[in-house]
């Protein structure tokens, strides 16, 4: 969701937002039994909290609201002002104070300490959100809602610059993704046999892009007798997908020991949507992204007779053995297959037909490509 400039992601629903102002009201309801408290609602932030919360309170009870301004945009402004608009006599009587958020503590601190000077007969304070990694003060909150992470948040009656107070439930502010690299990254997709190390070669060599081949490095990895390549055997030679994590952070590894580059080559990963989003974080750090996915397509028969075939010379125990192949595919069409959807809803997606001669996929395949930049 974006306001004004910035983008927010959901944090908290709405639901668990209402099921636990009914908890706070419920204790409340337990522990002000047979008082009368006089809730002071702080606005602006708290008026959706602060109505919410009413209606669940069920000892008598009497609310009013003040204003207090700590915040510009973002920023606390460290600028404590006095809270306006009291008009009530505290004295003697038990206060609630309706806070939607308590951050640094310091304006809260300081209003409490004002109405205190007023002779009530207690102060408790009950706050929807509470940061406390921020909160430096010995401030006593007796009811809070969550405890949250030093993040910004909006909706539920909390802003941006004013904006966002209506929102039913609570966002935060998205991690900011910004690309610093002008580099070409593709994805080389296409089930087992649909000639992706063939043409992969090719673009490699026109575009000067470094390759990230998985099923190589697990390979090699198996040839160099590695605890990786160990790992990895059982599950290839079956034909089945080693676990997401092991292949992450093995392509995590060979991202960060690849030095300046043109842009990487994807071949063989990601093969699962957790892999496409994970490799879309490892990315997002490294300050570029994927520029397209180019996806081979060859019919199911097809690509049986093209394994069987490679399987007489590339000595795979994969690509010997027909019920292998064919739960390779079956891999690929279960598991795999979401992962074009996933590029095709980013619009990333070049769908290539992969039968035919060689230089004449390579030439669609560098037409789809030079779209992309
Ligand atoms: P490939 O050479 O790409 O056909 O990969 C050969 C085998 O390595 C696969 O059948 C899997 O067992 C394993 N493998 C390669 N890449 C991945 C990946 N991205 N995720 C899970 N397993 C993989």
């Amino acid at each position: 969701m974006k306001i004004k400039d910035k983008e927010f992601e959901l944090y908290i629903d709405n639901t668990k937002i209402i099921n636990k102002v009914k908890e706070l009201a419920e204790q409340i309801n337990k522990d002000y039994k047979d008082k009368n408290p006089l809730f002071i609602a702080i606005l602006n932030g708290s008026f959706m909290f602060a109505g919410d919360l009413m209606k669940y309170v069920d000892v008598d009870s009497q609310i009013t609201f003040i204003k207090v301004s700590s915040y510009v945009a973002t920023q606390s402004t460290g600028n404590i002002k006095e809270a306006i608009g009291l008009q009530e006599n505290i004295f003697q009587r038990d206060i609630i104070i309706i806070e939607d958020i308590v951050d640094s503590g310091k304006t809260l601190t300081h209003i409490t300490e004002r109405f205190k000077e007023l002779g009530p007969k207690s102060v408790e304070i009950a706050t929807l959100l509470h940061k406390p990694e921020m909160n430096k003060t010995d401030l006593s909150l007796k009811y809070i809602g969550f405890d949250i992470p030093n993040k910004f948040v909006i909706g539920y009656g909390l802003d941006y610059d004013g904006y966002g107070r209506n929102e039913q439930c609570i966002y935060q502010l998205s991690e900011e993704k910004t690309i610093t690299k002008n580099m070409l990254n593709l994805v080389l997709f296409g089930p087992p046999g649909a000639g992706k190390g063939t043409q992969s070669e090719k673009i490699i060599d026109k575009y000067k892009l470094t390759h990230i081949a998985t099923g190589d490095l697990f390979r090699k990895n198996l040839s160099e007798g590695t605890a990786l390549g160990r790992l990895a055997q059982g599950y290839m030679d079956e034909g089945h997908l080693v676990p997401d994590q092991v292949v992450i952070d093995m392509v995590d590894q060979k991202i960060k020991a690849t030095g300046d580059t043109n842009g990487f080559i994807f071949d063989g990963f990601p093969r699962t949507v957790a892999q496409a989003e994970a490799l879309d974080e490892l990315l997002t750090k490294n300050g570029t992204a994927i520029s397209g996915m180019i996806a081979l397509e060859v019919s199911e028969e097809e690509l049986v007779n093209r394994i069987l075939e490679r399987g007489k010379t590339s000595g795979r125990a994969d690509d010997q053995n027909i019920e292998k192949i064919q739960t390779r595919v079956g891999v690929y069409n279960k598991e795999t297959l979401p992962v074009a959807a996933y590029y095709k809803t980013r619009n990333k997606f070049s769908s290539i037909n992969g039968v035919g001669g060689i230089d004449e996929i390579f030439e669609n395949i560098s037409t789809a490509i030079d779209a992309l930049k």
